[in-house]
Parts: structure tokens; C-alpha cells; sequence
């Protein structure tokens, strides 16, 4: 749409896309509305609504994904609870624990998040464990505490569902609904992440293309929630040296084909508490939006993932140097923009 498209012109238009069958996705810009469309099989005749007051341009996008790419959108989205932001400026960092193991591990936690200035906080309180034997998360019980945290701090809370019953509990306490790296391709539980009306942090499957990571965002997009944040948490390679190997490559590529944020989760994608700084300082090099970070206060008794949490110190540490080393990549240039 023009710039000077009234909400009246926009109306018009999707309810012309409506008309014929079609799903219309309108999503504001800093200086215009696009709207996507959606349901048709093949190329479709732009004339029914090319001509409307306030359409500026039709533009055929000829990439499988449709609504996540700059094709359809130049402007980056930008995620906004409240004061925290992200997407925007600065780099978000987003810390907490990797399992809600007790009411005290996790307030002691989210006191340490708040105090360095961050506005997020993690917490699983439904863990997709490789053994079915392995801490499988206080469910309810955790997300009760999640909620208390931001009572408490005012911190906004990330959460993962790792299925559907999980997601309907996870969208009436949380602020963020998380989709984890063995999820990417459900594609059931996608459609209903779409469904929901909480932003959606995706991970990237271990194995998955860009491509097919930017289809999973499709997905959650198609069905009408445009708020989608991505995630590279490491793929599986023939390295042994850490647990996954954190592919940095994908952040300026996702960056340079779609307007979605992207954030790097350092604490998976090593798995050891040693790498999870230096590969955080290298995430907000490449441009990251945010970071996704484990931190305990007693690791060597964590539930899960001990060994890559950060202790409190190291935590402290790694936020003063992220933020230095953002300042220097300047982070309010968007430069995939121009170049989409
Ligand atoms: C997590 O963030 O706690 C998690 C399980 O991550 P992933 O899905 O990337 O393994
Ligand atoms: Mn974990």
C-alpha cells in the first residue's frame, strides 16, 4: 500500500482478497501496510484489487515462503511487550534457566536477569527430553512460577510447549510461546502456534535448511500470527568437540531474506559452559537480535543441561561484553533492507 493508505483503503483491499477466496495477511511497516496473500494455488489475476485506492504496487513473490520474506515486507519486524523490544536496536537477551526445577532456583535466577538490566527471562517448564526417563519439566506448577517472575521483576517470559495441550497452558501464562528444534517440522503444532496470539520463538531444526526453517515460520505465519522470532540453536555435524555446532552463517542469510528477527542460543548450540561466552560475543558480531542463554545458580545440581549453564559471574561478564561489542557492529542499520 502508499504510504498515505488510509485504514479504510486496507480494509477495502482484504476484504476484496476475502472475496475471492483467498486469506489476506496485512502487516504494517514503519512507513506502509503490506498485505500478503495467501490460498491460491497458482499465479493469481492482481486486477480485482490493483486499482483500489491506496495500493501502490501487486508484486508476485516467487519464493515458497511468502509472508516471512522481504519480498512482501522490506521493514524488520519488531517484537514489543511493553519496554522490552525486540528486533529493534539494541540486542535482547533473553537469560534464565534451562528447566523450572523449584520456585527458589528460579527466582534467584530472574533477581540476577533483572539486576543486569535485561527485560527477558527463559524457563522450560515443559522439557523435550531425549530420555523419556530424564526431568520432563513442573508443567503447570512452572509456568505459575514463570508468571510470579514477572510479577515480580517485570521480566517477560519466553516458555516452550512441546505440544498442543502444552500450548493452550503456555499461552495463558507466558509472554512468548518457544518451539524447540525437535518441533520445527510438527507441522500440527505450528498451526496452532499460529493460531495463538503470543509471539512465537522458532528454533531451527538440528538438521534443517535455511529454507526449510523459514517454511516452519511460514506455517506459523499462514495461519494469521505474524509474530515470529527465530532461533539458530546449532546443527548436527561431524564435529565432537561441542554438542552442536552453532552454524553463524544463518543469521545474516535468514537476516537478508526475511524481515524476522533472529536470535542465537549459545548455551545449546556448544552445550559446554566454556563456549557459551565466546560464541555470544560472536553472535551479536554477526548481527544477532538477541541471545537465548542458560544460566543456574548451582549447576552442578541442575535437572538438565548443567553443563552449559552459565554461573551468575559469567553471566554478569557476558552482558557487559555483548553490549560493547554492539555498539561497535551498530546495530540500528538494517543493511539486508537496501539490498533485499
Ligand atoms: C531449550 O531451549 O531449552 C531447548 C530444549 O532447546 P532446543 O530445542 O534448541 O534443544
Ligand atoms: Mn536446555
Amino acid at each position: 500500500m502508499t504510504p498515505d493508505a488510509t485504514d479504510a483503503d486496507i480494509k477495502r483491499v482484504v476484504q476484496t482478497i476475502e472475496s475471492i477466496g483467498f486469506k489476506a495477511h496485512p502487516m504494517p511497516g514503519t512507513n506502509r501496510t503490506a498485505i500478503g496473500v495467501t490460498g491460491n494455488l497458482g499465479p493469481i489475476d492482481p486486477s480485482p484489487f490493483s486499482d483500489l485506492p491506496g495500493v501502490a504496487e501487486c508484486v508476485r513473490v516467487t519464493k515458497p515462503y511468502k509472508l516471512v520474506g522481504r519480498d512482501l515486507k522490506h521493514d524488520k519486524t519488531i517484537i514489543r511487550i511493553g519496554e522490552a523490544e525486540l528486533g529493534g536496536d539494541e540486542v535482547a537477551i533473553i537469560a534464565g534457566v534451562c528447566a523450572v526445577e523449584s520456585r527458589e532456583q528460579t527466582m534467584l535466577t530472574a533477581e540476577v536477569v533483572a539486576e543486569a538490566g535485561c527485560r527477558w527471562f527463559r524457563g522450560g517448564a515443559f522439557k523435550p527430553r531425549t530420555s523419556p526417563y530424564a526431568f520432563q519439566g513442573l508443567a503447570e506448577e512452572g509456568l505459575k512460577i514463570l508468571a510470579d517472575v514477572r510479577d515480580q521483576f517485570g521480566l517477560r517470559i519466553v516458555t516452550e510447549a512441546v505440544d498442543e495441550p502444552a500450548l493452550d497452558l503456555c499461552e495463558r501464562y507466558a509472554d512468548v510461546i518457544q518451539i524447540g528444534t525437535r518441533n520445527m517440522q510438527n507441522f500440527s503444532l505450528l498451526r496452532r502456534a499460529g493460531q495463538a496470539r503470543k509471539p512465537i520463538l522458532l528454533k531451527r531444526g538440528m538438521s534443517s535448511t535455511l529454507e526449510e526453517f523459514l517454511l516452519a515460520a511460514e506455517y506459523v505465519m499462514a495461519e494469521g500470527n505474524y509474530q515470529v522470532i527465530l532461533c539458530e540453536r546449532g546443527v548436527r555435524t561431524f564435529g565432537s568437540h561441542a554438542r552442536f555446532t552453532p552454524d553463524l552463517s544463518v543469521i545474516p542469510a535468514a537476516q537478508h531474506l526475511s524481515h524476522l528477527p533472529i536470535i542465537f542460543d549459545p548455551s545449546h548450540s556448544t552445550g559446554k559452559r566454556e563456549t557459551v561466552i565466546p560464541m555470544a560475543r560472536a553472535g551479536v558480531a554477526v548481527g544477532a537480535d538477541g541471545l537465548l542463554v542458560d544460566i543456574h545458580p548451582y549447576p552442578e545440581r541442575a535437572l538438565c543441561d548443567g553443563p552449559q549453564a552459565l554461573l551468575f559471574d559469567m553471566f554478569r561478564e557476558m552482558v557487559e561484553e555483548v553490549r560493547a561489542i554492539s555498539k561497535i557492529v551498530r546495530r540500528h542499520r538494517d543493511v539486508h533492507a537496501a539490498t533485499a
